[in-house]
Order: structure tokens, then sequence, then C-alpha cells
């Protein structure tokens, strides 16, 4: 039951670390949105997840780029539920290729839901949290935003622009009570990195003094810690989870 319970919005909840992230904030008592692009099935078995967790969720589904969508989805969330104390800006795309051959709809694209659609919903969500005074907004950013990564340009250019986005509203929102961090991770395994070449993925390992890929709720419990009661004095910062292949 979402009653009296506070409201978490994770997006692109469906799968890999967003599918994670849902089911940690559920067993740690927040009801979970559960947003999606387009598959509603895997929407549907995260909050089934969530549920065997011991947690309540329901899935929501928009396209974070677009802005009508989001601000639909945004206000029935409001009519539904009143508030949102946490928002998980997750959803991203990899749309990678070497400079010189990169398409301009594939810069466009990659943007659009990477950086402005982490705006788009953290506008939202502070209209929620400021009446509120309170909120914790988390963004999943990437080790590469601080790296670099041949072949990734767009996609490294939006992580690094959500660094920007964060301390940005980081410093505007701290005095309403809202926290905003980034986390960066590493190779995690996922959807994601699995579409990687296996002698890519060898390589990659190599560059990783844990010697390992992380897991998805490796990432989820730095999400709920930032979000808890105990990362109040925590904001504006961004946050490595990478296996120490960045320092
Ligand atoms: P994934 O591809 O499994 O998940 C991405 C999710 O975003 C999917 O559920 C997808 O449907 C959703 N999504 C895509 N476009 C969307 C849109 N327009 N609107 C709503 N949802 C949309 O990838 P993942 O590995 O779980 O990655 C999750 C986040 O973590 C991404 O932002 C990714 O860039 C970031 N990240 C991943 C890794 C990694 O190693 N896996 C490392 C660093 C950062």
């Amino acid at each position: 039951m979402s009653k009296d319970k506070k409201m978490a919005l994770v997006t692109g909840g469906s799968r890999g670390i967003g599918r994670a992230v849902c089911i940690e904030l559920a067993r740690a008592g927040y009801h979970v949105i559960v947003n999606y692009a387009s598959n509603s099935a895997a929407a549907e078995e995260t909050v089934s997840s969530c549920e065997e967790a011991g947690g309540s969720a329901e899935y929501c589904g928009f396209d974070v780029s677009n802005s009508e969508e989001v601000s639909r989805a945004f206000s029935e969330l409001k009519s539904a539920h009143g508030s949102l104390a946490v928002l998980v800006n997750n959803a991203g795309i990899a749309k990678d290729g070497l400079l010189l051959r990169l398409k301009d709809q594939d810069w466009d694209r990659t943007l659009d839901v990477n950086l402005k659609g982490a705006f788009l919903c953290s506008r939202e969500a502070a209209k929620l949290m400021v009446k509120a005074r309170n909120g914790s907004i988390v963004n999943i950013s990437s080790v590469v935003a601080e790296m670099g990564n041949p072949g990734q340009a767009p996609y490294c250019a939006s992580k690094a622009g959500l660094i920007g986005l964060t301390r940005s509203m980081a410093r505007e929102l701290a005095s309403r009570g809202i926290t905003v961090n980034a986390i960066t991770p590493g190779f995690i395994k996922t959807d994601m990195t699995d579409a990687l070449g296996e002698s890519l993925k060898e390589e990659h390992l190599k560059a990783i003094p844990l010697g390992r890929y992380g897991e998805p709720r490796e990432v989820a419990s730095l999400v709920r810690f930032l979000c808890s009661g105990d990362a109040r004095y925590i904001t504006g910062q961004v946050i490595g989870i990478n296996g120490g292949m960045y320092m």
C-alpha cells in the first residue's frame, strides 16, 4: 500500500541498475514509481520484484526526453500521491561511434535522453519537493564523464553535462532542504555492458583494480544511502563507484 509512504520515482526502472534501485528503495520503505519507456512487461516485473522484497510499487510509462509526457506524468503523480521524496534520474542510452562518423541524430538523441530528460524530470520533481522543503535527487552519470572514452563522445558529453546540472541544482535547491548528487558508476553488469564484445570486456577488466565488474545492487545501495536521513549533509557531490578504475 502506498498510503503514508514516501514516494520515489526511478526513471528507466524496468531493468539493469534502475531495476536494482527500485527494489532497494522499495525495501527501504518507499512506494516506488517505476518509469519505463516502452517495455511495460519489464516494468511490471520490476514492480513484482519490489513486492517480493516486501515493498510496494507501481509503473508509469513516459519518455523522459518528451516535455509533454513528463509534465503529464508528474501531474498524474501529484494528483494520485501529492508529493515526491526521491527522484533518481537513471534513464540513459548510449549511441556510440567514432567522432568522424557520428550522425547528428545520434548526438541529439543521446543528449535528449541522458541530459534533457534529467532536466525535465528534475524541474517537475523540484516543484513538489520545494513545497515539502525536503527531497533527494540522484543523477546516474558515469565514470566516462570523468575520464572520457573513445567512441563515446555524445554519451560522455551527456554524462559530464549531468554533473554540471547536479551542482547547479544542488546550489539552487539547498536552501529548500533538497539534496542533489551524482553517482559515476564504472562498469556494472547490465544489458548495456553485456552489449560490449568479449575482447573489449576483458580489456576493461584489466583497468579495474578490484578486478571485477560492479553489480547493479551495489549502485542501488549507494543511491539508497544518498536518499536516507544519514546523508542530509551531502549535496552537490559526484561519487564514484568504479572498483578503483578512476581515482
Ligand atoms: P540499461 O540500458 O539496462 O537501462 C537503461 C534504462 O533506461 C532502460 O530501462 C531503458 O528502457 C531506459 N530508457 C532509455 N531511454 C529512455 C527514455 N527515453 N525514457 C525513459 N526510459 C528510458 O542500462 P543500465 O546499465 O542499467 O544503465 C542505467 C543508467 O546507468 C544509465 O543512465 C547508464 O548510462 C548508467 N551507467 C551504466 C553503467 C554500466 O556499466 N551499466 C555505467 C555507468 C553509468
